[in-house]
């Protein structure tokens, strides 16, 4: 069954970061914090997206994005147009850190034995979960260059709900207010 299968890749998935030397001092709300955090864009790196995205309590979220904060992973600055919004991004240190995390090893491997067939497999997942959020009042958090808003220009990715201009790795980020291309065709 479906989800059996994504239960049991998901507590392995759990217990290899809790195994994981490098990851002793972090709990996993904290690390699922980190790495949301590397994963957006910058319409997405607030306090309230990362709660958001997890699916936890307002207070949950932010004693994690203190404690990160206190560890010298992420760093918190104030909006340039609204001075009582803040911006979360990852340090260094914390860059560093998933870099050598992820994708987990068992993972890597396993997709590397199956071969084409671990591409056509994500693909299905994405199906998959892109099925639900059109199905269910879910937030978004998509692909940008997925986007129904999203345009590519002579000068590069354009975003039609900011109206602002994307650089190209942008367009690899999720974005809490992506809306899937297919609900407009
Ligand atoms: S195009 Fe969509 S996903 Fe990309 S930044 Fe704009 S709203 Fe977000």
């Amino acid at each position: 069954m479906l989800f059996d299968l994504l239960e049991r890749l998901s507590s392995l998935t759990r217990v290899w970061f809790r195994q994981h030397p490098l990851l002793a001092d972090l709990q996993p709300i904290q690390l699922s914090a980190l790495l949301y955090l590397a994963r957006c864009n910058r319409y997405s790196n607030t306090p309230l997206a990362v709660t958001e995205y997890l699916g936890l309590t307002k207070g949950t979220v932010s004693q994690s994005l203190k404690a990160l904060e206190a560890k010298g992973l992420i760093v918190k600055t104030q909006d340039v147009a609204d001075k009582r919004s803040v911006h979360l991004s990852l340090t260094e240190p914390a860059r560093v850190l998933l870099a050598e995390v992820m994708p987990p090893d068992f993972l890597a491997a396993a997709s590397a034995r199956m071969g084409t067939d671990a591409q056509d497999l994500e693909h299905l997942l994405g199906e998959l979960l892109r099925t639900i959020q059109r199905s269910e009042n879910v937030p978004g958090f998509g692909l940008c260059k997925t986007c129904r808003f999203h345009r590519q220009t002579a000068i590069g990715g354009f975003c039609e709900l900011t109206q602002e201009p994307l650089a190209a790795a942008e367009r690899e980020l999720i974005c809490r207010e992506h809306q899937p291309a297919e609900l407009t065709e």
